[in-house]
């Protein structure tokens, strides 16, 4: 027979709110199997209960949070924080620091809610530390980084906080966040021409995270009325499949097929000296060479170019984040100049060999879509080529934002291509596992091209 639960515990398990999907456990508890008992409460986030538990079983409280699950850890402690349980937050905080270290996984969402506790208990030193240590491991963390920024504030580290807010925001210069928050750390710091780009910025880029949003208004002085009109133009359309299917229809472009005549423009071939991948250190491959003076709407909008490289990875999940590269047509070289996502978190090698052998240079021909008015009433079952490769009209079916800015003179980009998984084509060449689009677009004066990835 299990000794019976002591009445304090007992009571307070009938205080707690019901849980019906762990009837079996609860019932395990009353059983007196306090082990199977408490994950009951470990699932309902009764952390309150399952502490008794925990000390009933004669454990201390960190030997307790070492038997919960990753993930759990980091759950129990913030409820630890909200509750004045300083210590016992702290260790769970450390153990999901120590797992996630431990499994090469960043937990950006768990770490900024333990770095915005830890800055509101005035514990800079702490942040600057734990921040150091997420970075050596993960490379690129913009959200853990701004929080150091804003402990070497308090802390009167300017320079220092300039630094690392510099280097971060060259790496995601689209990221309405970022300039956000360089707005407020340059208000801070009277850095009041520097404040104004960041507003400029904000503007056209938009913030999606509220609470940074908030701040920035309160920090520029700026109400939320003013900050409706000064956005108007920028506004984020709604995201709709029907009225993606519609706007791309008006201007779908072109797709690419293979052709034996001779033609300016072609599948494989290594024309291009390439970069190395910074994620798995293979080559950056060149898919197709599009001749942009040769397709009419993007000769218009980027006279400067010629051969134009469709681009990427695909041994690696380095194409995920915004690659920018400098591309010089002369002397037929590509160079790597950014990449906005952790090459450590994301540049493992999927497998040994090369998913992609080398592609021997193929003519391709453009087949040109007819453009028409979707839904089309004579044709109702026209279907919107979602997996086509297409270039030279509209993007089509984008996440957002939908604008991209040259990372070099900020000026708005050109939309060249939508470089898709190549069926076909011989070699298949699988674009972000098969679903979605790699977009490709052109700065003409600077001559960058960025690619961003686009999915389901
Ligand atoms: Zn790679
Ligand atoms: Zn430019």
């Amino acid at each position: 027979m299990a000794a019976p639960l002591p009445d304090s515990l007992l009571a307070l398990v009938k205080e707690s709110p019901p849980i019906p999907q762990a009837r079996l456990q609860l019932q395990a508890l009353l059983d007196g199997d306090l082990e199977s008992g408490a994950r009951a409460y470990v699932r309902s986030g009764l952390w309150h209960v399952w502490r008794e538990i925990v000390r009933f079983r004669g454990l201390s409280i960190p030997e307790g949070v070492e038997e919960l699950r990753r993930g759990e850890e980091a759950s129990f402690a913030l409820w630890a924080f909200d509750n004045g349980l300083e210590e016992e937050g702290d260790f769970g905080y450390r153990l999901s620091l120590q797992r996630h270290v431990r499994e090469k996984h960043n937990d950006p969402e768990t770490n900024v809610l333990f770095l915005d506790h830890r800055l509101r208990l005035g514990q800079f030193e702490e942040v600057i530390a734990t921040v150091k240590r997420i970075e050596d491991e993960h490379d690129f963390v913009p959200d853990e980084i701004m929080r150091a920024v804003r402990a070497h504030l308090a802390l009167g580290q300017t320079d220092e906080a300039t630094k690392k807010l510099t280097a971060i925001r060259a790496r995601n210069l689209d990221s309405g966040e970022i300039w956000a928050f360089t707005a407020i750390a340059s208000k801070k710091t009277g850095d009041l021409a520097m404040a104004a780009v960041a507003q400029e910025e904000c503007v056209r880029l938009g913030i999606f995270d509220e609470a940074l949003e908030r701040e920035f208004l309160d920090s520029l002085g700026i109400s939320p009325t003013e900050w409706e009109v000064l956005r108007q133009n920028y506004k984020f359309p709604a995201l709709d499949w029907e009225a993606a299917a519609r706007t791309w229809w008006r201007n779908p472009g072109a797709t690419l097929k293979p052709t034996s005549a001779p033609s300016s423009h072609w599948f494989g071939g290594e024309d291009y000296r390439m970069p190395a991948c910074p994620g798995c250190g293979l080559p950056i491959r060149q898919w197709f060479l599009l001749d942009i003076r040769a397709i009419e709407p993007l000769a218009k909008k980027l006279p400067r170019w010629s051969a134009f490289p469709l681009l990427g990875c695909v041994e690696c999940g380095v194409w995920m984040g915004r690659h920018d590269y400098a591309v010089d047509p002369e002397r037929m070289e590509v160079r790597l100049l950014n990449v906005a996502i952790s090459t450590k978190d994301y540049g493992e090698r999927f497998r040994e060999s090369p998913k992609v052998p080398p592609i021997p240079t193929q003519f391709v021909r453009l087949e040109w879509f007819p453009p028409r008015t979707y839904p089309d009433e004579e044709e109702p079952d026209t279907e919107t080529p979602w997996n086509s490769l297409h270039l030279g009209g509209s993007p089509y079916w984008v996440q957002l934002p939908q604008d991209y800015y040259c990372p070099q003179c900020r000026r708005k980009m050109v939309f060249v291509a939508a470089m898709t998984s190549t069926t076909g084509f011989e070699p298949y060449i699988p674009i972000n596992n098969e679903s979605g689009f790699q977009y490709h677009w052109a700065c003409n004066d600077c001559g960058i091209l960025s690619v961003i990835a686009q999915w389901t």
